[in-house]
């Protein structure tokens, strides 16, 4: 059966998200053979018109200057009010040094912030782990973020060392200063590269250097995903899975066995709603969550001028993710 004859036309925008998630389940539970993924290749938006002018829109994944985004936390607290959204989580990578004055700006903007971060662990190259409503003071929360700055640190002059090798002027100190006394990332090493005229943009700095497999790639020490799971979990964190397009997995049936045994660490949701995912991974990824009974998030990895074409909330311009998944993320609390 057609899903656009049961519930009308989703591309008017008929449904919002939360009633299709009803919708789906209620049909699931009758026999019928409907999906996310049906409801996303017929055009589905899950915002009604007049919802996209009252707002209720938010952006769960948000990068500021304390890892590899280009505004300060403020800043981005601020710029989230002006595009209109109510809430943002700041999940910056393996830090939570952005967090404190993100609250602050929040209640001085008139925008809930939620603490987050961003932990990158092992598998099949890397997998990000969100964390919302951690505790930043937790010591094991602490402990795991001074175990990743440790990795780090020792990564980082092994790259400069690669690059030097590969003849470019480029020193520890000026990737430092990128960072402005920040967690240093890849990105403050493409930045450098590009202000020195050796490439045009971060994506040629990655696929030409930085990237893995590219020559000066060099591998970071991970925790494992129970690890990361783990810690987010200890600071009273919902652990959630983010961009799934980007996990390496051979097919669709190994993601699902994956997801689980995430979940039996305890991870709590996956992050379907993202910036470069198409209507069909939306839909398949939304699909997996209601299956395997984990949350749906949603978020664009916002990262200022360092990724010029995210927009806050709105991604490429096609993301939109609604406050309900915030209010179902807080039960889980
Ligand atoms: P790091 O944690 O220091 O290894 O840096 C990882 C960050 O670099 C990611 O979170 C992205 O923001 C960025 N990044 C990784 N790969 C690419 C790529 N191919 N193109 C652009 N940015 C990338
Ligand atoms: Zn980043
Ligand atoms: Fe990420
Ligand atoms: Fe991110």
């Amino acid at each position: 059966m057609k899903i656009s004859v049961i519930l009308g036309h989703p591309n008017k925008g008929s449904l919002n998200h939360a009633i299709a998630d009803i919708t789906v389940q209620t049909l699931q539970n009758n026999g019928y053979s409907v999906s996310f993924h049906d409801l996303y290749e017929e055009g589905f938006d899950p915002v009604l018109p007049c919802e996209k002018v009252m707002s209720g829109l938010i952006d769960l994944h948000v990068h500021t200057t304390a890892s590899d985004g280009t505004m300060t936390p403020e800043q981005v607290v601020f710029h989230a009010a002006q595009c209109g959204l109510q809430a943002i989580a700041v999940t910056d990578h393996d830090t939570i040094d952005g967090v404190e004055e993100a609250l602050a700006a929040g209640v001085k903007a008139g925008v809930e912030v939620v603490p987050g971060v961003e932990i990158s662990v092992d598998y099949m190259g890397e997998m990000h782990i969100l964390g919302y409503f951690i505790e930043p003071q937790n010591p094991e929360l602490q402990g795991g973020l001074a175990k990743l700055r440790h990795y780090r640190n020792e990564r980082n002059p092994q790259i400069i060392k690669k690059l030097r090798d590969l003849r470019f002027d480029i020193s520890i100190d000026e990737v430092s200063k990128a960072a402005n006394g920040n967690v240093i990332g890849r990105p403050h090493f493409a930045a450098v590269l590009k202000q020195k005229g050796y490439v045009r943009d971060f994506n040629q700095a990655f696929d030409w250097y930085l990237g893995e497999g590219r020559p000066a790639y060099v591998k970071k020490e991970r925790l494992t995903p129970r690890q990361g799971i783990e810690m987010i979990a200890a600071a009273g964190g919902i652990p959630v899975l983010a961009h799934p397009k980007y996990l390496k997995v051979n097919d669709s049936t190994g993601l699902e066995e994956l997801i689980r045994e995430l979940k039996g660490y305890g991870l709590k949701g996956i992050e379907a709603l993202y910036t470069t995912h198409s209507s069909g991974e939306t839909g398949k990824f939304c699909d997996l969550a209601l299956k395997c009974e984990l949350l749906i998030t949603g978020g664009s990895d916002f990262h200022g001028s360092n990724k010029p074409e995210i927009e806050i909330g709105r991604g490429e311009g096609g993301l939109t993710v609604q406050y309900e998944l915030l209010e179902r993320l807080k039960v889980k609390r």
